[in-house]
């Protein structure tokens, strides 16, 4: 049974490891997302903060400050939202920037929470300008300024709102407006995680999820998980489908690196459209630097999905750079591909530079 994962590698939309969230993750999701501060595995700098922010309001018996996560899709925004609000002992709201098309959706979700609760804003910075300007005096002097009427008998009034916390989560901190930044008191930054935290995770959910699995079989899926707990769970689930089919349901080495060859995923994670996307760079921008559109369009991928999605993985394991001239390719990636590396005249800047 060769073609055991029938998808295929080059499928966009079916992406086995796409950190972004897809209808197929929401059935375990929910059940494998940890409650609380002390099951939220790494993020040590981001949770330490927090804990203190959340002690001290805790203490003052106030609501805590407005908090912006921000980072790539799937290392846990959305769940350290959940975990906050558990923390304070709060309701949440939880809405997206897309669906809020009208200034009056947004007043109708501020108007009804009550004093500590937590409104979660997902991808807030997809909000447009008219909604946003709502949300600062609602965020500073927790108000909402309306205009009633129109013409020459319009009139400001302006609503007192409870002490609410705002917990805005977006992929790219850079397209947010200063205004609203600056309304932000608490700035967390995820970053993606290490081999040993995503084994953790991985042992974590398989218990949840009432998987038998060694070690080792746990160490083979977190290193292929390009550093994002979404996908960790995602591939723990498909390799469990493969151990119950070809084995006896246990999941060790040997089933998961099986299971995930079969799905076309390397040792690091990468799977053909990475692979593609780099001997692209190699094959016709002799390895960089190329700009992100015309990237995008030699791929035939959305320049977005590449910058949030493809290319935090990429940099982190020193695969490729972001220069100002554009994307390059490193030595290691040629290594990788079994390119012969022909160094160039003058070098490119193989630093890291900054994700946002
Ligand atoms: P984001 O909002 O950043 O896209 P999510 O919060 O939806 O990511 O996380 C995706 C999944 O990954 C969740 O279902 C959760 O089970 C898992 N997860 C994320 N972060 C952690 C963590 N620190 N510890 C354990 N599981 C995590």
């Amino acid at each position: 049974m060769d073609n055991f994962f029938s998808e295929d590698s080059l499928d966009f939309e079916n992406r086995i490891v796409d950190s972004s969230y897809t209808p197929a993750d929401s059935e375990t999701e929910l059940s494998l997302r940890p409650k609380l501060l002390t099951d939220y595995v790494g993020q040590e700098k981001a949770k330490e903060n927090l804990k203190i922010a959340i002690d001290a309001a805790k203490i003052r018996g106030e609501s805590l400050d407005h908090v912006l996560l921000y980072g790539p899709p799937g290392l846990g925004k959305t769940t350290l939202s959940g975990i906050i609000a558990a923390e304070m002992g709060v309701n949440i709201r939880t809405t997206s920037g897309p669906a809020i098309e009208k200034q009056g959706d947004l007043a109708a979700l501020l108007t009804n929470l009550a004093d500590g609760d937590v409104l979660f804003i997902d991808e807030i910075h997809r909000l447009s300008r008219q909604v946003e300007e709502i949300l600062y005096p609602a965020m500073e002097d927790f108000a909402l300024d309306l205009i009633v009427g129109k013409g020459p008998s319009a009139r400001s009034i302006r609503i007192p709102l409870a002490h609410f916390t705002l917990i805005g989560a977006t992929t790219r901190a850079g397209q947010l407006t200063t205004p609203l930044r600056d309304r932000f008191g608490l700035l967390l930054k995820l970053e993606l995680y290490t081999h040993a935290e995503l084994a953790k995770i991985v042992l974590r959910s398989a218990e949840i999820l009432g998987v038998k699995i060694d070690g080792e079989g746990a160490d083979e899926i977190a290193s292929r998980s390009r550093g994002t707990p979404r996908i960790a769970n995602r591939l723990l689930k498909r390799v469990r489908d493969y151990a119950t089919v070809k084995g006896d349901g246990k999941i060790d080495g040997k089933t998961a690196k099986e299971a995930l060859s079969k799905m076309e995923i390397d040792e690091l994670g990468l799977d053909n459209i990475d692979r593609r996307m780099m001997e692209a760079i190699i094959k016709f921008y002799d390895g960089g630097p190329v700009g992100l559109e015309t990237l995008a369009a030699t791929i035939g991928e959305e320049a977005v999905t590449i910058e949030d999605v493809y290319e935090p993985y990429l940099m982190q394991i020193g695969y490729l750079s972001r220069t100002p001239r554009g994307r390059c390719v490193t030595r290691l990636a040629y290594e990788h591909l079994g390119i012969p590396y022909k160094p160039k005249e003058t070098p490119t800047d193989n630093t890291q530079t900054t994700m946002f």
